[in-house]
């Protein structure tokens, strides 16, 4: 028996070695595929940016959805065997929920738009409002969850909610809820969807795509959060994800939901009407007034919201754009016309509008609140239009110039060794604007960097005769009292711990492969705090 034993612990032993280097040989060859979709994604958004005829935008347009498709399959497949083989690693920082939660259905928000599905969240007061984890991970399960209930709800909303579910002193459970008014999953079907490469049914691959990785991606990363994922759902009715992870408040954050935002009194007691034909978005609403000291009626029936407005004593009303019947504007004219004494704020999104629109909204409304909603910004606003005044925004995060510009001299060094690389990152900058001079491999980089002083260097990480981490070691080595540039690693790497390498070797930041000339841009004005010569 003890043989026996013996023999089949070997053998499942062996069985998960196997199992491991397969996953291994799955990441690095998704790593190796990300190299060369570089180029096709850079060089496509290069591309974009020339003369082109409608046809040829439209082509154009065709391979940059689909490389777009096929990286973030790669990004699933290589983020899957990561987790398989043990080698997805947690980060701690501290981060704000509200501001991932925003995030993520600011990037969601235009296929939103396209459906006409409303995004909306709600964060108990409770919650901290900044908690120590990984931010990256956190929003890819956020996006992944929101993106499905997206894709299979049509009319309606996905709504997030998150709430305390235990707490001992500075640590948390938080329950995290997902949930839409779509199509919703047979009961019998629940087991089957954590599963990797596993969808419903087969029908739905047809109709929707994906690649039935995004749940189990979700499942795993919450199980190193300190959690588990569960499913409600009703067929026909809709579809509620939920969620718990354990996390630290961050000690050093305000501690809870701001209800003491300086200059708040203003709006304590303030009478509120809101209009809207989404229930779930009138009690968000409410909830939010309720948390800054305000009360609010809430209406579904215009009529209604117009008598009660004539005859109430309201301080505020608070419209929708999009309402069946008269849309936002017209309400808001028509209320205008019986009570001109009442500001009116209104909620719409951005797309919405068509230039003549907006300049008639914004003679009606004393703001127009773009949405997805964000709670900053609403309070920020409501405290505008009752101090009359804006506090605290606009002009943050401006660049103030640091540099001297006027040179004609390059301050940018590029080392990198790949032929079509070279040659988009160099057309990157010549399009932003930018001098640059170009190496091959980081012993010419070494020797550019000593003449030349340059203030910011790309470097990639794999070049023959020396690469990027040990040039880095020999330019921060130089220990004359030369000026040191900022360093940032251009990476098809994206494995754990590749961050912490890089920055151990003396580099600032770093840009994954592919990379778009946004990201360029991004990275050189982040640093150098000047913006791009040339608008693009
Ligand atoms: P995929 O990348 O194919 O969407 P997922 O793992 O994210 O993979 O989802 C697996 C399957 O679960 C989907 O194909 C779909 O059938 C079902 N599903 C996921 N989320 C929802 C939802 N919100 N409503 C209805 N069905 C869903």
């Amino acid at each position: 028996m003890k043989e026996l034993n013996a023999e089949l612990e070997d053998k499942r032993k062996a069985a998960d070695d196997k199992n491991k280097a397969k996953s291994e040989f799955l990441a690095n060859m998704s790593h190796e595929i990300r190299t060369p979709m570089n180029g096709v994604i850079g060089m496509t958004s290069l591309l974009q940016k020339t003369d082109l005829t409608e046809e040829q935008k439209d082509y154009v347009d065709t391979i940059r959805v689909s490389g777009e498709t096929l990286l973030s399959l790669i990004n699933d497949i290589l983020d899957f065997s990561k987790i398989e083989s043990g080698k997805m690693e947690l980060e701690y920082e501290p981060f704000s929920v509200s501001k991932v939660i925003e995030e993520t259905f600011d990037l969601l928000s235009v296929k939103a738009y396209e459906k006409g599905l409303e995004l909306l969240y709600y964060i108990d007061p409770g919650v901290p409002a900044e908690i120590i984890g990984d931010v990256t991970r956190f929003r890819q399960v956020l996006v992944n969850l929101v993106s499905n209930g997206l894709k299979f709800t049509e009319e309606g909303e996905v709504l997030i909610t998150a709430a305390v579910a235990e707490r001992t002193d500075d640590r948390f459970k938080l329950e995290f809820k997902v949930k839409d008014t779509g199509i919703g999953i047979a009961e019998s079907k629940y087991h089957k969807l954590f599963e990797s490469f596993s969808q419903v049914d087969s029908s739905t691959t047809r109709k929707y795509g994906g690649t039935g990785l995004g749940l189990a991606i979700c499942q795993r990363i919450i199980k190193l959060m300190g959690g588990s994922i569960t499913v409600e759902s009703r067929e026909g009715e809709g579809t509620c994800f939920s969620f718990v992870i354990e996390a630290d408040a961050s000690t050093t954050a305000k501690k809870y939901q701001r209800a003491d935002m300086p200059g708040i009194e203003i709006l304590k007691g303030r009478h509120v009407a809101i209009v809207d034909d989404n229930s779930t978005n009138l009690r968000i609403l409410q909830q939010h007034f309720r948390l800054w000291g305000m009360t609010s009626d809430t209406f579904t029936v215009q009529e209604e919201a117009v008598n009660a407005l004539e005859m109430g004593v309201y301080d505020l009303a608070v419209l929708d754009m999009v309402m069946p019947g008269r849309n936002g504007i017209e309400l808001g004219t028509i209320i205008k016309s019986r009570r001109p004494d009442i500001p009116l704020m209104l909620f719409s999104s951005a797309l919405h509008f068509t230039y003549e629109e907006k300049a008639e909204a914004a003679a009606i409304f004393v703001t127009i609140l773009n949405k997805p909603f964000r709670q900053d910004y609403v309070l920020q606003n409501l405290l505008r239009v009752f101090a009359g005044k804006i506090t605290g925004t606009s002009g943050e995060g401006k660049a103030t110039p640091e540099l001297e510009t006027g040179n004609n001299s390059p301050v940018i060094l590029v080392a990198e060794d790949d032929l079509i690389n070279q040659k988009l990152i160099s057309k990157a900058l010549e399009k932003l604007g930018y001098r640059y001079e170009l190496v091959d491999n980081g012993v010419k980089a070494v020797e550019m960097q000593k003449a030349n002083e340059y203030s910011l260097v790309f470097m990639d990480v794999m070049m023959p005769q020396m690469d990027g981490i040990e040039a880095t070691g020999m330019i921060r080595k130089d220990d004359t009292s030369r000026k040191q540039p900022v360093i940032v690693a251009l990476t098809a790497n994206a494995l754990a711990g590749d961050k912490e390498r890089f920055l151990a070797a003396g580099m600032d930041d770093f840009i994954s492969k592919p990379y778009k000339i946004d990201d360029i841009k991004n990275v050189i004005e982040k640093w150098l705090k000047i913006p791009a010569p040339n608008e693009i």
